[in-house]
């Protein structure tokens, strides 16, 4: 194989500090144990980079959307700690719950049954306290193919744990009032945002996604939730500009008076959105705004607070999430999902 050279934008993901905010939501939880939500490659980061920092922080519970989320899990942890949270919808997908080990989340009835006649085993359930999304109905609780399963988990998912929404009472009540209808092991409601809403939403685990990767979902995790994710990017090359040129796509810039400009190695498709337009790069202090439109591959910034900056060099994009989704208009989940495959991570 002939080598790729080093690539020209990097995802630096700061390792021990994911390890801290995985401890930080632990101890928030309190009595209850955290797992972690690892869907979407870990939220866009990597399972590679993410998921053995996890389990070496003492992270035992995983949480997947997909079956095809399975198998690059299974290179760090045991199948057992596996939750395909979208379930079985098919005996293909059963099966392959069965073959590799993994817990199906059964979501309706319907999954009920197939992973019943299938051949059973232990499963999680969700019931929809809500949210309506997935999960059986909290009147479906009795029916006798959700009594027939062996559950480990009996969860529920809130819908507006980042709000101060009369909707969260309402959901831990209904969930409350299930829990003596169904026989399970142990029981869990809180996301990230729902484990600062308090010990009645804690249960016996935990499912922190979005603040374990940085995010800051509600005020309570400002001083304790840090940045794990860092973009940056070389310049690839550094222009003059004369004043009245224009810059990028639709020539939505111009240049008042003459100006040094870097053209950086990212754009769109690497998940720096168009709505970055108008936000700046930094370089230690110094601020480089983005001028024009961010293109698919590129971005070109003002590089007249920096005039040091040359080819080569590296910037970088200020990506505290809080912010970022402020600055965007992006939300915080969507910031951390897009960033594409051509990040070095
Ligand atoms: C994604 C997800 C989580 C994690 O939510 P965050 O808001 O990212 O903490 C927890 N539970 C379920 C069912 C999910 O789908």
């Amino acid at each position: 194989m002939i080598e790729a050279p080093p690539a020209t934008l990097r995802l630096a993901i700061d390792r021990e500090a994911l390890a801290a905010n995985w401890r930080m939501l632990d101890a928030m939880s309190g009595g209850a144990r955290a797992g972690a939500a690892v869907k979407a490659d870990c939220y866009g980061l990597g399972v590679e980079h993410c998921v053995p920092t996890l389990v070496e922080a003492g992270c035992r519970d995983f949480f997947v959307a997909h079956w095809s989320e399975v198998a690059p899990l299974l290179e760090h942890v045991r199948a057992k700690q596996i939750a395909v949270l979208h379930g079985p919808i098919n005996r293909a997908e059963a099966n392959y719950a069965r073959q590799t080990g993994a817990i199906p989340v059964i979501d309706s009835i319907m999954q009920a049954k197939l992973w019943t006649e299938t051949g059973g085993g232990p499963c999680h359930l969700m019931v929809d306290s809500g949210i309506n999304r997935l999960g059986v109905a909290l009147h479906e609780i009795g029916d006798p193919a959700i009594q027939a399963l062996n559950i480990q988990v009996l969860m529920s998912h809130l819908a507006c744990a980042d709000e101060d929404s009369p909707k969260n009472e309402q959901q831990l009540a209904g969930f409350r009032d299930i829990l003596g209808a169904v026989s399970h092991r142990e029981a869990s409601l809180a996301n990230s945002a729902g484990i600062a809403l308090g010990g009645a939403y804690h249960f016996d685990l935990t499912r922190p996604g979005l603040a374990l990767y940085g995010g800051v979902p509600r005020t309570e995790f400002t001083d304790c939730i840090r940045q794990v994710a860092y973009p940056r990017a070389s310049i690839l090359q550094v222009r003059a500009l004369e004043a009245g040129q224009t810059v990028g796509y639709n020539a939505t810039f111009t240049a008042p008076a003459k100006m040094r400009v870097g053209v950086l190695s990212l754009g769109y498709a690497d998940g720096i959105l168009r709505s970055w337009g108008g936000a700046a790069f930094q370089s230690g202090e110094k601020v480089l705004p983005i001028l024009g439109k961010v293109s698919m591959d590129m971005i070109v910034v003002d590089l007249a607070e920096a005039p040091n900056l040359a080819e080569g060099d590296w910037v970088e994009l200020p990506y505290y999430l809080p912010y970022a989704a402020r600055q965007t208009s992006v939300s915080q989940y969507e910031l951390l999902t897009v960033l594409g495959h051509r990040f070095q991570r």
